[in-house]
């Protein structure tokens, strides 16, 4: 027995067409089971006439034309006729349409006929459509139709195959929500629009030659749905995915011996820095520099040519002008190398001239089984061992449990700067990935997912050369460690001209935010929120639940702090009665005791110390507290309050600290205050902006599991 489906694709195909008629559509939709009007094809009056009769009045007429797209547009669609008005419109949509095509009736185009229907009681109408992301593959959308898609672009986006959950979410996150579920006597079975996400999200996958679907409009009802008029469109000849080459990236990150090609002894050259840097360090492994030119640099012997080394060498840094490098890989072939970083620029960056020599340098790696990070990149930092192959001059950086990858190896040189004069968190890895010729973001996620010393990991991305493997990678890492994703060029219209609606609406900004939730990753819009989030996650535990306790000097930031709660989907926690009793006994009689917590009345009473200390301890003593903010000014002439980190310890609650006033006093306060593990944030604020992430992040891996 043949597949319908595939009969229906096949036959298109033999015709030249990439777009399926809508009752061909239909005969899919009904085959896998979703619910449509009737898809009877009539090629005359007299079987219009009859199949209205077995239907049922009134009827709708459509035209039937592989030409015809959009058919109201067109005057296409006639609705709720009745039986005297079939004969006329049957007529009146085959003469206006015939002249399309000198083979009008035929199989190759023109009018195929009258699709005759029942004529849909009125619903709800919504949109469920698929389109392809040159990044993601097929996406699945769903919005409220008419005004709501048309001119709000109220519609959500999921990545395909979508979860059950994902259906729901995708419905949940429209604007329209409440629409569906309930307004003036209208309702939509949410249930059974569900169900139509998850039929055709199968369906692509079953059938990938189905690149656009459109069905528009889906009547919902208060049961059921039907979908009313559908379309699809083919994709051409199929596209390869690039081969998937996972593997153990140990080499790359703790080579136990490196070659630097294009070593220099001219300091400031970028092969004279990196071996400067490996010493500097104090690189554990053995360092060999190549260059033809030079007997010893920096003191080290210096080899003509990388194959000349007589002992076992790791990885090949590459830092020699991009003309040589199709040479250099044919040498690390040779010597059986398996890990290299490509320093050198001037590839597929620059022009089609580097495109196609990098093309070759992979080709030349992948035949001789050598893994490359870059071309164009800093490349790999690793505080755990000091091997790095950056060109940028390093001192020293803190190590700790902080994994950062990105596009730009520069934009991770000025990071280092950045961690070291102001935050005080340390890095377990640093990934620059250059221009992502092999190894890309999903590989170095792989590689960090199940490395030990990293916690958490900052991704800073331009482009993802395969956004499927990274979803599905990200999808598992997300389990085990918050990614924490900074996103440019998320404005980008990227619009090419559509058949499909949903295509016209498929941004790709709106579709990596959907993959983004889908895989449980977060989300921030500056490097300042990413550095403010990755540092609350690197120092603290997750809270329990989303209660919140604010401890502010000033009444007018605590209702920022409430609002910014609020904003971020935190809730302030409701002080249980010994508590109040406690902060009673430090605060003057006419304040009123709340949560925020405005301690300056006691402050002011008794001295900033004990004011703070018996706050902190009776908020942390309550049951009902998930995760506290303290906010507290540097001043002179004051005194700057120390916490009692043993007992914060104790706790087991995420604290953030804000400190606010004299720089120089807030510096000194900052730099006590997170020596002892804990984050200072410059506002209240932001504090709760990196909290709301730690919340965020628990409640993702619940569900998730
Ligand atoms: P197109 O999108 O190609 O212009 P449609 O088949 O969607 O054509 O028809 C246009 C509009 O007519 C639909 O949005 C819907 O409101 C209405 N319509 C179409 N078919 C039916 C039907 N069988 N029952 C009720 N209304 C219909
Ligand atoms: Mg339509």
């Amino acid at each position: 027995m043949t597949d319908p489906i595939e009969e229906i694709i096949v036959r298109a195909r033999r015709e030249d067409r990439v777009y399926l008629l809508e009752h061909e559509c239909k005969a899919i939709l009904k085959s896998i089971g979703v619910p449509t009007t009737s898809c009877l094809v009539a090629k005359s009056e007299e079987e219009a006439v009859s199949m209205s009769e077995a239907i049922g009045y009134p009827v709708v007429l459509k035209i039937l034309s592989p030409e015809v797209i959009h058919k109201s547009d067109a005057g296409g669609v006639k609705l709720n006729l009745g039986r005297e008005e079939v004969r006329e419109a049957y007529h009146e949509l085959v003469a206006k349409f015939t002249p399309l095509s000198p083979s009008a009736g035929g199989d190759k185009g023109g009018v195929i006929g009258v699709s005759v229907q029942e004529m849909a009681k009125p619903g709800l109408e919504v949109i469920v459509g698929v389109a392809r992301d040159a990044t993601f593959g097929p996406v699945l959308m769903f919005g409220l139709g008419g005004v709501f898609v048309e001119v709000l672009k109220d519609v959500a986006f999921r990545v395909i195959p979508v979860s059950e959950r994902d259906a729901q979410e995708m419905m949940e996150e429209i604007k329209g929500y409440q629409l569906l579920q309930g307004y003036r006597g209208r309702s939509a079975d949410i249930a059974s629009l569900r169900d139509i996400l998850l039929k055709v999200s199968d369906l692509v996958m079953a059938y990938p030659a189905i690149k656009e679907v459109d069905l528009n409009p889906v009547f919902a009802y208060p049961k059921g749905c039907l979908v009313v008029d559908a379309r699809m469109i083919l994709d051409g000849p199929d596209r390869f995915p690039k081969p998937v080459r996972s593997g153990d990236l140990t080499a790359v990150f703790e080579p136990r011996s490196v070659a630097i090609i294009g070593a220099s002894t001219t300091p400031g050259k970028a092969g004279f820095n990196i071996v400067d840097n490996l010493l500097r360090l104090g690189y554990k492994g053995e360092v060999y520099p190549v260059n033809p030119k030079a007997e010893e640099i920096l003191g080290l012997r210096a080899y003509p040519t990388v194959d000349q080394i007589p002992h076992q060498v790791d990885m090949a840094i590459i830092a020699t002008p991009a003309g040589v490098v199709v040479d250099v890989m044919r040498d690390c072939a040779r010597k059986g190398i398996k890990s290299a970083i490509i320093i050198s620029s001037g590839f597929s960056e620059e022009s089609e001239e580097g495109r196609r020599l990098e093309e070759e340098v992979v080709a030349i790696a992948r035949e001789a089984d050598i893994r490359i990070l870059g071309p164009n990149t800093t490349g790999i930092f690793n505080p755990e061992n000091k091997f790095t192959s950056s060109f940028i001059p390093v001192d020293r950086v803190a190590s700790g449990n902080v994994a950062f990858i990105a596009q730009t190896g520069l934009f991770l040189g000025v990071l280092f700067e950045h961690l070291l004069s102001s935050q005080r968190f340390g890095i377990s890895k640093v990934a620059g990935l250059g221009n992502k010729a092999d190894l890309d973001d999903a590989d170095i996620l792989e590689y960090l997912a199940s490395d030990a010393q990293t916690r958490v990991v900052a991704m800073y991305i331009e482009g993802l050369s395969d956004g499927r493997r990274f979803l599905q990678v990200a999808r598992e890492v997300t389990r085990e460690k918050p990614i924490v994703v900074l996103k440019s060029g998320t404005t980008d219209a990227g619009a090419e001209a559509a058949l499909s609606h949903t295509a016209s609406l498929a941004g790709r900004a709106e579709v990596f935010e959907a993959a983004c939730r889908q895989a449980g990753i977060l989300r921030v819009q500056s490097f300042e929120e990413m550095l403010d989030v990755v540092k609350a996650f690197s120092f603290l535990p997750l809270p329990k639940g989303k209660r919140v306790a604010v401890i502010h000097y000033t009444g007018a930031a605590c209702v920022i702090a409430a609002d910014a709660c609020q904003r971020e989907g935190l809730e302030l926690a409701e002080f249980s009665p010994a508590t109040v009793r406690a902060l009673r006994e430090i605060t003057p009689a006419w304040h009123r005791i709340r949560n925020p917590v405005d301690l300056w009345p006691a402050i002011e009473r008794h001295w900033v110390d004990t004011a703070y200390g018996a706050a902190i301890e009776a908020v942390l003593r309550d049951e009902g507290v998930d995760a506290l903010v303290v906010s507290m000014f540097a001043m002179p002439r004051w005194e700057t309050y120390t916490p009692d980190f043993d007992l914060l310890r104790a706790s087991d609650r995420p604290v953030f600290f804000c400190v606010e006033g004299n720089d120089e006093l807030v510096r000194e306060a900052v730099a006590r205050i997170e020596g002892q593990g804990f984050p200072v944030y410059p506002q209240v604020n932001r504090a709760v902006f990196a909290l709301s992430h730690l919340s965020k992040y628990r409640i993702g891996r619940l569900v998730n599991w």
